[in-house]
Parts: structure tokens; C-alpha cells; sequence
């Protein structure tokens, strides 16, 4: 093993990509409290290197996990020794993940060819870096672009300002891809920006609410986490940060805010996907936004994109009671909820974190509403589980159209209801 791995380093890094060949997704449906307490046996046994893309905590949802080959027939063994039961979502992780590098490829000759940016297709960093710099020159007299901090690897972290002027005007937060190989979010956020900078003056809800309000967007929150998704393993969820020792790399930046640290819904073993981190903020990422919702101090809304499940929740996640504001984020959630089917049928759940999926502590609408951002929700965008994290690029515009209804309606909310 020790010698593949200098082998590949003498290689290159386009050798490192780790693979996932015979790996298998599946999907498991627990009955009941003491299926969950099994699943959850099983996420102990580390020998087995599960990865849970759906964490089991909740009889009522599916749990969704990543079984490295040589594990698939122990892991099926314990599932049918108990009479739990599973079905195989991917069959073998490699193609599917070959198919979309296919895919990649064949659009970057299309985009060579063109010279333009296709918003159907995935990109890396600098091509999505790029993007966001012809679009502040596209639309100088609306958006504009600064950083408001470095990652752990000293990548900027970039966000698009999206104004018609004035002094610190109430202002909507949105943010994607703070867990980066939900790949979908990031090309979602692009494709959105583009969408307000063209919409102004010609389409008149986002006219009227830029007349009013900043909307501020953050694209890539995790951007070491997604060159990693690019260069060395497509799977990878967290931050890059190194953890003193230990041998694991990386913090889950959505369980690092100071909301409820620590507490149930989130680990302290660095070698899981959820690791809060050593201490709430320790992750550069995650203060850097902090510190700019803080110091900007007229943030109304918070919005933040992940993938995948086909959810709209609203706080808490690190407790199960419901905020002071319940009836309001549940009615308009459920109002941006329609907005989304109106466009291609699909179907969001509504409901707070802890209810709908389960208790996570630390993450970031918690935190921003316990700061005072009453509008603080977070998007599960597609799909439920077909694909899962893989979704394929020829979705990936339907899911931008619908998700940004669904924003939409809630911005006009915002924009109507100042407090
Ligand atoms: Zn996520």
C-alpha cells in the first residue's frame, strides 16, 4: 500500500484520485428505535470505513451509506442477520463516478470551443472562480466581489455583492457548498448569481428587491474541501484543517458554529464525518463568515445550500424546541416549498432540523438565528438518494430553477416584513 501510494505521488496528483471501485451505496429502512440503535452499532464498528451519506437516527427516514468493497458482504451479513432491511441504491460507486468525469471532460471541450461558461456542467474552483470574475465585469453596475477571508490551505473565500447602492442596507445572507462534495450547491450558486445580476431591470421581483436590499453570495464556502472532491476523493464532506493529534484531516464546518457546541448530533472523534472540531470557530472557514455577518450587522436573512434529501428547515437542530418565530418560518417555508414544485414538480419537506431529520449541534442557522437572523433556513437540494451527492449535470440547472423560486419567495417575504 505504501508503495502505491509513492508510486502515485511520483505520478502526480491526477494519480491520487482515490477510487471507489465496488463500493457500494445502500439504502436501508429501519422500522423502528431499535433498527436505529443497530444502524447506529454498526457506524461505531470503524474497521469497516462505512460512510453514512444519511446519518440513521430517525426510524422515519432512510439511511443512506457508502460500503467499501471488501466490507459489502459483512455489512449485508449484519443488515440480514437482524432482518433489516436494505437496498443497493449504487451498485459500484467507480462507474458512476467515471461516467461523471466523462461528462466533465466532454463539456470542457464544448466550453473550449465556445468560449463560454456552461451552467450545465460541473467545474472546478478556478473555472467557477473565473465565472464569478466575467460576471462582475458582465454586470459591473450590480455586483461586485470581495473576499472576506483565506481558507485553512489560503484559498480566498469570495462573495458576490449583489446592490443598487446605499449605506448598509438590510441585507440577505446565502451561502453553498460548506460541505463540498455536495456538488450540486456550488453549481446551483453560480448559476443563481447570474440569474440576479441578469434580472435586474427586466424581471421585476428581483428589480424591487434590489431596489430595497444587498443580497450577498458566497459560492464555494469550503473551497479546500472541493479542490480535494476534484483532485484526490470526490467523497470528501469536510474542511481541510489539520487536527492535532490526530492522524484524521478535517473539521465538519456545519457542526463548528457556536450554536449548541458540543452537544448531541454532532462527534468528537476527528476521524468522523461530523467532527465539530476542537472548538466552536476553529475552522477559519466558518469565522470568516461569522465575523462578516457580524460586522455588517443588517443581515436579514440567512440561507444556506446543501444536497441532498429535498428539504427546507428551519431552526433547531442542536435542541427539538421550536424558535420564538415557529408559525412564521414554518408558513413561509412551506410557502417557498410550493414555489419550488411550481417549477418541475418537485417536492420539499418542511419542518425544523430536529424534527425533520434529527438533533445536530452547531450548525449554521442556529447560529444565525440565535444572532438574530429571524429568516435563517437551510435547502436540502436534490435529489433522494437516486444519486444522491452524484447528481447528474443534466439536473443540475432544473435544480437551480426551482431551488431559486423557492429563495425567491422567501427574499420577497424578507423584503416585505422588515423588523
Ligand atoms: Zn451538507
Amino acid at each position: 500500500m505504501k508503495l502505491v501510494l509513492i508510486f502515485s505521488a511520483l505520478l502526480g496528483v491526477s494519480f491520487c484520485l482515490e477510487t471507489f471501485v465496488g463500493h457500494q451505496v445502500l439504502r436501508i429502512k429501519t422500522r423502528d428505535e431499535e433498527e436505529v440503535e443497530k444502524l447506529q452499532f454498526l457506524e461505531s464498528l470503524e474497521h469497516l470505513e462505512l460512510d453514512f451519506w444519511i446519518t440513521p437516527s430517525n426510524p422515519a427516514l432512510p439511511v443512506d451509506v457508502r460500503v467499501p468493497a471488501n466490507n459489502v458482504q459483512e455489512v449485508k451479513a449484519f443488515l440480514e442477520s437482524y432482518g433489516i432491511e436494505y437496498s443497493i441504491l449504487i451498485e459500484d460507486l467507480q462507474v458512476v463516478l467515471d461516467q461523471e468525469k466523462q461528462d466533465m471532460v466532454e463539456s470542457q471541450q464544448r466550453e473550449r470551443g465556445s468560449s463560454s461558461f456552461d451552467y450545465g456542467t460541473y467545474h472546478t474552483l478556478d473555472a467557477i472562480y473565473g465565472e464569478m470574475d466575467n460576471l462582475v465585469s458582465e454586470y459591473r453596475n450590480i455586483m461586485s466581489k470581495f473576499q472576506i477571508g483565506q481558507s485553512y490551505e489560503k484559498r480566498p473565500l469570495y462573495v458576490l455583492k449583489f446592490s443598487t447602492g446605499g449605506y448598509n442596507r438590510p441585507a440577505i445572507w446565502i451561502d453553498a457548498g460548506i460541505h463540498s462534495r455536495e456538488w450540486v450547491t456550488q453549481a446551483s450558486a453560480i448559476w443563481i448569481a447570474k440569474k440576479i445580476a441578469s434580472g435586474y431591470g427586466t424581471d421585476p421581483s428581483i428589480t424591487s428587491l434590489l431596489d430595497k436590499m444587498d443580497i450577498f453570495l458566497l459560492p464555494v464556502t469550503n473551497p479546500d474541501g472541493y479542490v480535494y472532491t476534484h483532485t484526490q476523493n470526490r467523497m470528501w464532506r469536510k474542511t481541510r484543517s489539520k487536527i492535532p493529534g490526530s492522524v484524521c484531516v478535517g473539521v465538519d464546518p456545519n457542526r463548528n458554529w457556536d450554536a449548541g457546541f458540543g452537544g448531541p448530533g454532532a462527534s468528537s472523534n476527528p476521524c468522523s464525518e461530523s467532527y465539530r472540531g476542537p472548538s466552536a470557530n476553529s475552522e477559519v472557514e466558518v469565522r470568516s463568515v461569522v465575523n462578516f455577518i457580524k460586522d455588517h450587522g443588517n443581515i436579514k436573512a440567512f440561507l444556506t445550500l446543501h444536497s441532498y434529501s429535498q428539504l427546507l428547515m428551519y431552526p433547531y437542530g442542536y435542541k427539538c424546541t421550536r424558535p420564538a418565530d415557529y408559525a412564521e418560518l414554518d408558513s413561509l417555508g412551506r410557502m417557498a416549498a410550493r414555489s419550488i414544485r411550481s417549477v418541475h414538480g418537485t417536492t420539499f419537506t418542511v419542518g425544523s432540523i430536529c424534527t425533520t431529520i434529527y438533533q445536530a449541534s452547531g450548525g449554521s442557522i442556529d447560529w444565525s438565528y440565535d444572532n438574530g437572523v429571524k429568516y435563517s433556513y437551510a435547502f436540502e437540494l436534490r435529489d433522494t438518494g437516486r444519486h444522491g451527492f452524484l447528481l447528474p449535470a443534466n439536473q443540475i440547472i432544473p435544480t437551480a430553477e426551482e431551488t431559486w423560486m423557492g429563495l425567491l419567495k422567501i427574499m420577497e417575504h424578507v423584503r416585505d416584513h422588515p423588523y
